[in-house]
């Protein structure tokens, strides 16, 4: 399923805060139309008003997901995630978020010898020196049990 493997790529802080959003604009909603009603519409106007806050909440919810989504598979590829999670949050249109996807590196892997993160076509380690293992051969003595599984392509 895309959607369990997009929410299983977004560290679950993100999907924390994106919950928090939601019931906070709801919140927001509900009081602003209390205080807003009049004596006999009360249950009216704070249903219109929550339901309005709750869209706004779902809204910024997908649009948190969704930079956490970017910032950890710009992790996964190697790339700066606190760069590109700025221009995807600061590029008007959702452009930020294609420039993401057109310029993407391919996925990395951690180092089996120190675990940071080296792109798939690289052939040493940027931080230790290592020599890294070809993707396909996974039966090195280091390799096998690496910390974050790479998601397949189809
Ligand atoms: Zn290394």
């Amino acid at each position: 399923m895309m959607l369990r493997r997009f929410m299983s790529s977004v560290p679950k802080r993100v999907q924390l805060w994106a919950w928090v959003a939601v019931g906070c604009a709801l919140l927001i909603g509900l009081v602003a139309g209390y205080e807003a009603a009049d004596k006999g519409s009360v249950l009216r106007t704070m249903s219109a008003f929550g339901s309005a806050g709750l869209s706004f909440g779902m809204l910024a919810a997908i649009w948190l997901l969704c930079l956490g989504f970017v910032y950890a598979d710009a992790r996964r590829r190697a790339m700066r995630p606190v760069l590109w999670v700025l221009v995807a949050a600061l590029f008007p249109h959702l452009l930020g978020f294609l420039l993401y996807f057109v310029l993407r590196q391919p996925l990395a892997l951690p180092c089996g010898h120190c675990g940071h993160t080296v792109p798939l076509q690289q052939r040493f380690c940027s931080e230790c020196g290592a020599a890294q293992a070809e993707p396909v051969a996974a039966n090195g003595p280091l390799g096998g049990d690496s910390a974050i599984p790479p998601l397949s392509a189809g």
